[in-house]
């Protein structure tokens, strides 16, 4: 990863509302994975530079948490609308740096900024409770407070989306912040800290570091930062959560996923395999809520196979800038490389691969990093191909007999990030989204990704922590809470006593 080009430029860190060079000589390429070109170079930063972004961060914060919420939330107004402004340009930049196709790209964009637009509400969102008279004369009232330095780590596959799940929650509570994006696609959060900067965000709030592990470890350990958010794979959501929490941060550490989508022998399965497809392949399977498992249930198998087949072989590939594709490429030769490895493991344990996306051939593209979309058919839940994310455009479908059997073998999954039922029964669904062991659930919906006025997060091992990111939950992950008893003594009397007070 490290690397030895010296022809393209540079990109800068972003701290105190400036653009400055890293202290650290080591940089990444990032890459277009349509051509394989490297675009231009990104920083890994150390220890140096982290402090540096921390402190900024640091001394920003006495000034914006005493800031009224009113005046935090006028200044995520602007730069919402800044962001409207800009989506076409943010969602090529993402593009180009990701692979994924430019309607995509902005879709994600677009729910990023709702995000925006749920903390723009902020002074509601942090209203306390207050009870009058909890004793004669004694009043009770909590509020929240920010906590101080928050730092996120994002990856690669929401460029724009998964950082601002993140930090418009976190600054609109008064916190100040220092964001680590995926090294892989780092200019769309440089783009978004210009037009903060722009909507009136005073310098230090927001500050930008670059880099991998060593700067990571350096976020973790340092003792002015309050609160980590992280979202990724989940070996290293784990890392994260446990680091993070041995330095005394609080943490939320999102992970990986396998989402299993079922399917029943009444549900609609032409619109069924329409959504399957979509959510299978759409951003070339590089979605923490892509469905990569259907659990095909009795009759529903023979008919939903060929469906899924026809309209997979289907999908135009190509580069995400492209007119009509449908699906872009990989993140990285390496990631494609990976992914095919899946293909071959599955072939030799013994399931049917009906479509094989390997050896696709993108005219003028040579170099980029593409694999067609993939379908395997009778896969077991012993296999490499179930058990482990892949994370690429590979489809997988394990039949079993009844409702109860697709219902376990969700369960047993380590995994709970997301998951779908399609069916036309209410009793079935309603079953379904009482006894799942899964976060984010979706009734004839595919991806159910919550709105930002919901709060986003999956179970067992795809999160690391109690709260989820975005929604109420955000807000509490972002704030403590502080209870205030009040009483006005008019005469003397009425204080003092060694006993424990109660209510009588
Ligand atoms: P990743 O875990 O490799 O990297 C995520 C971030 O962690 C990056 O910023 C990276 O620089 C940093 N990082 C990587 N290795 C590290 C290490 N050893 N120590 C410290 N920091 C490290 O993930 P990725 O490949 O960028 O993204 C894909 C993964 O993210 C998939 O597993 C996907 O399911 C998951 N994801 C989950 C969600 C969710 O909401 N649960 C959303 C998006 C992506």
């Amino acid at each position: 990863m490290i690397s030895t080009s010296s022809v393209v430029a540079t990109i800068p860190l972003w701290i105190n509302g400036r653009k400055v060079p890293a202290a650290s000589r080591q940089c990444a390429d990032v890459t277009n994975p349509a051509t394989g070109a490297v675009m231009r170079q990104v920083p890994l930063a150390g220890s140096e530079d982290i402090a540096r972004a921390v402190a900024a961060a640091h001394a920003a914060f006495p000034g914006w948490s005493a800031t009224p919420p009113l005046r935090r939330a006028r200044v995520l107004t602007r730069f919402r609308e800044l962001m409207e402004a800009h989506r076409d340009e943010l969602a090529r930049l993402a593009s180009a740096e990701h692979g994924k196709t430019l309607a995509d790209a902005a879709g994600s964009v677009q729910r990023g900024i709702e995000v925006i637009e749920f903390a723009s509400g902020v002074p509601h969102l942090l209203k306390g409770e207050h009870a009058e008279d909890v004793g004669r004369g004694v009043d009770c009232q909590s509020m929240l407070q920010p906590l101080g330095v928050c730092v996120g780590i994002t990856p690669f596959n929401f460029p724009a989306m998964v950082p601002l799940w993140m930090f418009p929650v976190a600054i609109a509570c008064g916190n100040t912040f220092v964001l680590k994006p995926s090294e892989k696609v780092p200019s769309c959060s440089m783009r978004m800290a210009e037009l903060f900067q722009q909507a009136g965000l005073p310098d230090g709030v927001f500050n930008i570091v670059h880099g991998a592990k060593e700067a990571v470890d350096a976020l973790l350990s340092h003792p002015d930062v309050r609160a980590v958010s992280f979202v990724g794979s989940t070996p290293v959501a784990k890392y994260i959560y446990e680091t993070a929490a041995r330095f005394g941060k609080r943490v939320q550490a999102l992970g990986g996923a396998k989402n299993h989508a079922i399917v029943l022998p009444d549900a609609d399965l032409e619109f069924s395999a329409d959504a399957l497809v979509g959510a299978a392949y759409g951003s070339a399977g590089e979605r923490c809520m892509a469905i990569s498992a259907v659990v095909a249930v009795g009759a529903a198998a023979d008919p939903l196979v060929t469906l899924l087949r026809d309209k997979a072989a289907a999908l135009k590939v190509g580069p995400g800038d492209a007119q009509a594709v449908d699906m872009g490429p990989l993140i990285s030769a390496a990631h494609r490389d990976k992914v095919q490895g899946y293909i071959e493991a599955g072939t030799k344990q013994g399931a049917k691969l009906v479509l094989d996306g390997r050896g696709l051939h993108v005219p003028g593209c040579e170099h980029g990093f593409y694999l067609g979309p993939s379908l395997f058919d009778h896969v077991s839940a012993d296999m490499t191909v179930y058990r482990e994310e892949i994370f690429g455009p590979v489809l997988i479908v394990l039949r079993v007999p009844d409702f109860a059997a697709a219902i376990k073998l969700i369960n047993d999954n380590p995994y709970g990030n997301g998951t779908a039922i399609f069916t036309r029964s209410g009793a079935a669904a309603r079953r379904f989204q009482h006894e799942i062991e899964v976060g984010m659930v979706g009734i004839n919906v595919p991806i159910p990704v919550p709105m930002a006025f919901f709060s986003f997060g999956g179970w067992k091992t795809s999160l690391f922590g109690d709260l989820h990111v975005h929604g109420m939950e955000g807000v509490h992950f972002y704030t403590r809470s502080k209870v205030v008893t009040t009483r006005w003594p008019e005469t003397a009397a009425q204080g003092g006593g060694l006993v424990m007070p109660t209510l009588k």
